[in-house]
């Protein structure tokens, strides 16, 4: 028997319309391009997203075309997000680190019909407009006095003498809102294809799981990029519970990003773990944390223990949070549990050393290498499936990826390799491409870094696999020094003997001034595997 409610659909416009009404003055500031610092708040903002529905309808989008963004963390590309997804279009955000060939892989494969850009970005745009699909609008990010020559729309003009107000149609929930490819380490860039319901789902499932840090007066600010799985979803879960966002443009460094937090007062952070290293730098510089710092959130690639720690010691509460494009991205938030009671520093830390446990309808399940569900005991490692809402489908136009991105009982598979406790805690031992198996045994190239990190003399470490020729694979680690005194490798080694068998450590090190980064600012295990691929471990 079906039961008799409302069947109204899940529209993104609804999150900004209830802002603007129940979150009026919840702020949006942000670093511009053009070099200031712009603010504004929900309501303003309703009012010119409102504007740029006009402006896209009047360029004549409709409804379920692809309209591209390469842009960084600002308040006009947060206004595209409301108003492409507003009207039925589909927002399209681009990563601008990708290569130009991944870059018009993409654009092509969406048939993206506009595109709107950063001032940054137009030399991009200019190197490759001539490759990619004709007849493609190019709009700027700026108003008419910052404007480049060239063939080029002002976003400014776009939203010139419209009203602001806008009769935002329902539509279906299951309209396509937004699409974001996998930075495509391997092969092609894969498209994930958000609907209205899995957007408004997810906000409200992030808001569920952050409940001290999504809340009103609470400011937020994004490192993690727009372009970037929805940063998080932010964008969404900020307006909806009332908390102003911070966005940083493109100055992401350590002492930028210091400054903005220390003087907008910022109380959560989100970003992957490498900027959070840089800002790590900075405050030890400083000899302080930036002020009003409670809160941040890192995921995106493992925190190692290390960085935690710092943060932790400092009085800041670190959330390690685990997800995917293909999620939204959000499947785990790091949160401690009120039922483990008062857990000493030393506990604590290691718990939060984990991945976090399962967001609210996100399942998590371990398959083993039989195909069969493995327990949650915390020592059982097998390939991680998920299931939920916010999940995807399937790759947008990909039949090729599709054919095994899922199991029999349609959970979609992440490619992780992991194992869950018994309190629910995610435990991430590595990407399965990334596995080290030595002599049969697999040794977890997560776990080691995590150790070398802690080491006063390390700024930055990965462990990648070598082949050898006895073992398979042996474990070869890569090392940045933290200054001119390196650490010797006898010292690295004992170290990592109090944790580690003797035939899980490395077989031989490498220093290096930096390590390669994708394009989502994780450490490229593929490109250092390249990069070494000649070396010779000494006795192999
Ligand atoms: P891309 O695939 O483009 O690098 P994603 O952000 O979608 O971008 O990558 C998702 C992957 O990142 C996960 O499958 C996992 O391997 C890794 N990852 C994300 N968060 C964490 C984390 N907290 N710890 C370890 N790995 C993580």
């Amino acid at each position: 028997m079906l039961g008799s409610m409302m069947n109204t659909p899940l529209n993104i416009a609804d999150i900004l319309k209830f802002a603007a009404e129940i979150h009026p003055s919840g702020e949006i500031v942000s670093v511009r391009t053009e070099g200031d610092i712009q603010r504004t708040t929900y309501r303003e903002t309703l009012a010119r997203v409102s504007q740029l529905a006009h402006g896209l309808k009047g360029q004549g989008v409709n409804i379920g075309d692809r309209i591209a963004t390469l842009a960084w963390n600002g308040y006009r590309h947060f206004e595209l997000y409301y108003a492409i997804s507003g009207i039925g279009a589909v927002c399209h955000t681009i990563n601008p680190r990708l290569s130009a060939e991944q870059m018009t892989y993409i654009v092509t494969h969406a048939e993206d019909t506009m595109l709107f850009v950063d001032t940054t970005f137009v030399p991009i745009v200019a190197a490759l407009r001539d490759h990619w699909p004709k007849g493609l609008k190019v709009v700027v990010m700026t108003d008419r006095a910052h404007m480049p020559e060239g063939d080029y729309l002002c976003y400014e003009d776009l939203l010139d003498g419209h009203p602001t107000t806008f009769d935002w149609p329902h539509l279906d929930e299951n309209t396509a809102s937004g699409l974001c490819y996998t930075s495509g380490t391997t092969g092609n860039p894969k498209g994930t294809l958000y609907t209205h319901r899995s957007t408004v789902l997810h906000a409200m499932m992030e808001a569920v799981g952050l409940p001290d840090v999504l809340k009103p007066g609470r400011k937020v600010l994004p490192v993690v990029p727009l372009f970037h799985v929805n940063a998080w979803g932010l964008p969404y879960a900020a307006p909806l519970t009332g908390a102003s966002l911070i966005f940083p443009g493109g100055a992401l460094d350590g002492e930028s990003l210091f400054k903005l937090m220390d003087s907008e007062q910022v109380y959560s952070a989100w970003g992957v773990p490498t900027v959070w290293l840089g800002l790590q730098g900075e405050i030890r510089k400083q000899g302080r944390m930036p002020a009003g710092l409670g809160d941040m959130v890192v995921g995106g690639s493992a925190a190692p223990a290390s960085l935690i720690r710092f943060f932790e010691e400092g009085g800041v509460n670190v959330c390690h949070a685990w997800g995917m494009t293909e999620m939204s991205p959000i499947g785990t938030t790091g949160n401690l549990p009120t039922h483990l009671g008062d857990l000493s520093l030393d506990e604590k830390l290691k718990l939060k050393a984990k991945q976090g446990r399962r967001t609210c309808l996100v399942e998590l399940k371990i398959l083993g290498e039989d195909g069969q569900r493995l327990p949650h005991d915390g020592i059982s490692e097998g390939e991680l499936f998920v299931r939920g809402p916010a999940i995807t489908a399937g790759y947008y136009k990909n039949d090729e990826a599709n054919k095994d991105a899922f199991d029999a009982e349609g959970w979609f598979g992440t490619g992780d390799i992991a194992k869950i406790d018994a309190d629910g805690f995610l435990s991430i031992t590595d990407r399965a491409k990334d596995l080290i198996k030595s002599g049969g045994e697999w040794i977890s190239s997560i776990d080691l870094e995590n150790v070398v990190m802690a080491h006063p003399k390390v700024a930055n470490c990965a462990v990648i696999a070598l082949p050898h020729p006895k073992w398979d694979e042996r474990p070869f680690l890569v090392v940045v020094p933290a200054g001119d005194d390196r650490p010797e490798v006898p010292e690295l080694m004992a170290l990592l003997s109090e944790h580690f068998a003797k035939w899980q450590l490395p077989d031989d090190v490498a220093f290096v001034d930096e390590l390669p980064l994708t394009a989502t600012g994780k450490v490229s295990k593929l490109t250092l595997r390249r990069q070494f691929a000649d070396h010779k471990l000494p006795d192999a």
